[in-house]
């Protein structure tokens, strides 16, 4: 098949572009490079660097393209509360250009890559895709809204369109910035080097880990499943782990002894975080296999070896 990839030089969109292109497939991708880095990218992935705001560009990029994955976006939470304005232009504004965009050059399949940080705050866990959207950043109303989009646009003009909310992904070649770093590269370079691992309110909150190489095959299957056209389906481990376990598991992985501290003032989050997989078995034939252990395990290995600092 001929696939588009947009955000394929980022942390999902590699993972996901060597893995089609290992496949026999033709990939192309789009990305600003404003988190990206294109040498994560096998050879074979034709890459073009822009921004998912032009129109004319992804016109020329879609060109005989069999199936869209949509990943282009920003995508920190804390950095969405300061900078709103910015998530919506990319992450709604962009789903807008590039749906109207494959709606005048026909492509069959979208396959957008949504968030459980749309779920927000609920009571019931685990998470099923029914339960009604309590977004609580513009990072989430933003990928909630560019679902929508995704959903109607497509309805209204026959593409097929597949939402993935996947969950907290990890794993080798998740960059780490210097601010706003994702909770599990954060942690484990901390431990590394003995500095200090923060957990935020008392620790009990839970989160969905789910290691990258089940989020890819989640994403692959979802390029061909039958069952899958205008469905909502959650993508994680399945399992719920609370930040304390999450500390225990990383300093036991690394075999650090980093200083662990409590800030009480910032809650950290929402309470509880877990996806069921119900959908995703059926409709996917998704079963995640890689427990969180052994996930960390696997990503502290590739640390080591580049020397992350
Ligand atoms: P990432 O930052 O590594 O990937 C996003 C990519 O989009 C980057 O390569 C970046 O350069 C590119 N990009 C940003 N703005 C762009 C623009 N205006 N035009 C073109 N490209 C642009 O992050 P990731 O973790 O790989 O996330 C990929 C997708 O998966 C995002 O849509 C994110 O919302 C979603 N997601 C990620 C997770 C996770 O835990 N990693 C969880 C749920 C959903």
């Amino acid at each position: 098949m001929r696939f588009l990839i947009t955000g394929a030089a980022g942390f999902l969109g590699s993972a996901l572009a060597n893995q089609l292109a290992r496949d026999g497939h033709s990939v192309r991708g789009l990305d600003d490079l404003s988190t990206g880095n294109p040498e994560a990218l096998l050879p074979e992935v034709h890459l073009t660097r822009g921004d998912i705001n032009d129109r004319p560009r992804l016109w020329t990029l879609l060109q005989d393209i069999d199936c869209v994955y949509h990943l282009a976006a920003r995508v920190s939470v804390p950095e969405s509360m300061l900078y709103p304005r910015e998530y919506n232009t990319v992450n709604v504004g962009g789903t807008v250009t590039l749906m109207e965009a494959i709606r005048d050059v026909g492509v069959r399949r979208v396959v957008f890559i949504s968030s459980g940080a749309v779920y927000g705050e609920q009571g019931t866990q685990p998470l099923t895709e029914d339960a009604s959207p309590n977004p609580q950043s513009p990072y989430a109303v933003s990928k909630l809204s560019a679902e929508y989009y995704v959903r109607t646009i497509g309805m209204l003009w026959n593409i097929e369109t597949v939402v993935l909310r996947v969950f907290n992904a990890y794993g080798p070649g998740q960059h780490i910035p210097p601010v706003h770093a994702p909770v599990i590269p954060l942690f484990l370079r901390q431990a590394l080097n003995n500095g200090t691992l923060v957990i935020h309110g008392d620790g009990t909150q839970t989160r969905d880990y789910v290691y990258v190489d089940d989020v890819v095959t989640a994403m692959v299957a979802a390029a061909t499943a039958r069952e899958a056209n205008q469905k909502i389906i959650n993508v994680g481990s399945g399992v719920e782990t609370s930040i304390r376990e999450l500390v225990r598991l990383v300093i036991a992985t690394t075999g650090g002894n980093p200083e662990v501290i409590y800030n009480p003032r910032n809650e950290g989050g929402v309470r509880r975080m877990c996806a069921s997989l119900r959908l995703a078995e059926a409709i996917l034939g998704y079963r995640p296999t890689t427990s969180l252990k052994e996930g960390l395990r696997l990503t502290l290995e590739k640390y080591i070896r580049v020397g992350v600092k």
